[in-house]
């Protein structure tokens, strides 16, 4: 089925609810798909007897279910478009993920990035959003004389030669084999996050806009590390701190934030566990607190942190705080 310029799979939703009986769905979508979900609605309603509700939060990945809306509301499925499964997430009500691809550009933004690529041996690493072109890309790379390299990520990562923007095991898995990464889609988080976590050189290919970046990654890099040593300096001298827990199924990591809370008391500070949904700056200015550090999502400290007040730390940035290392780790989640 196509819906705007994305293409998916309709009949695995189909005979999913019609194998199980399903009569309730529970259909959630990131937000540029968001707008086309009324066709898939009418699709499922008309050639099934299930009923369907759209889910209107924001949908960020395949962390955030909306367990609790779903057992709330008594529904028998949730359908979430637009994201590979992570394997290793276990959930307390059936859930089918439905990878959507674009129409992009993927063959040729390959082609357009080979001037900038280093070595022979390539990394190639992709969203799920492109996965399904990755023989493609292997196959240009092979057919100008590289060798491409695809590495298999940890039991987070659905599909060789994906990466996640918490997870970058795929790309560190073949670290020490390649001379560079190719990166594959959009944006600069992931491609940063590739070099944050391999410090090999990284090239970006947009298979929309066929734009490559590569020095720009790098300058990204640097940026990225002075703010980010910025805040940790910034929370040198902070006593109070909270540790934002988010209740996103795919994101939270309690038992972290219990390691932290340790650590922290035992280096004298006040430690206050904050439960949250979305992490946003309203909460730098609700709680009385010196420093936050979020155990969610990596990217929202990464993307977000200017947003807040005071300072909002990783956990692997809490390690060089207290001074147990002086390497920057990029956090993960596995
Ligand atoms: S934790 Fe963040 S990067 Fe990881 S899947 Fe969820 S939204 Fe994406």
């Amino acid at each position: 089925m196509k819906i705007g310029s994305y293409n998916f799979n309709m009949s695995l939703i189909l005979d999913e609810i019609k194998k199980h009986g399903y009569k309730t769905v529970l259909l959630q979508a990131p937000e540029g798909v968001k707008k086309y979900v009324f066709q898939v609605v009418d699709e499922i309603e008309t050639k099934t007897k299930a009923k369907v509700m759209i889910s209107t939060d924001p949908c960020y990945g395949a962390c955030d279910i909306p367990v609790h809306a779903a057992k709330q509301l008594g529904v028998d499925l949730v359908v979430q478009l637009g994201h590979l499964p992570i394997p290793n997430l276990k959930l307390p009500l059936p859930v089918l993920f439905m990878n959507i691809v674009a129409d992009a550009r993927e063959e040729e933004s390959v082609k357009k990035a080979i001037e900038k690529l280093e070595g022979t041996k390539i990394g190639v690493v992709t969203t799920a959003q492109h996965i399904e072109k990755l023989p493609q890309m292997v196959s240009v790379l092979k057919k100008n004389g590289f060798i491409p390299v695809v590495g298999k990520g940890d039991n987070r990562i659905a599909r060789d030669g994906q990466v996640l923007g918490c997870n970058m095991s795929t790309a560190q898995s073949i670290s020490d084999k390649v001379d560079c990464f190719l990166f594959v889609g959009t944006g600069r988080f992931h491609p940063l996050g590739i070099a944050l976590a391999t410090s090999k050189p990284v090239v970006s290919a947009n298979p929309f806009t066929l734009e490559v970046l590569k020095s720009e990654i790098n300058e990204e890099k640097k940026k990225l590390m002075k703010k980010r040593y910025g805040a940790i300096a910034a929370a040198y001298n902070a006593k109070t701190f909270g540790i934002v827990v988010s209740v996103k199924p795919g994101q939270m990591r309690m038992k972290t934030a219990r390691v932290l809370e340790k650590k922290l008391e035992n280096a004298g500070k006040k430690v206050y566990i904050l439960i949250a949904d979305d992490i946003n700056p309203s909460l730098a200015k609700t709680f009385d607190v010196d420093c936050l550090v979020s155990t969610a999502c990596p990217r929202v400290v990464l993307d977000e942190a200017e947003r807040f007040e005071i300072p909002l730390l990783t956990p692997t940035e809490v390690d060089i705080l207290l001074e147990e290392t002086n390497k920057y780790k990029l956090d993960t989640l596995q």
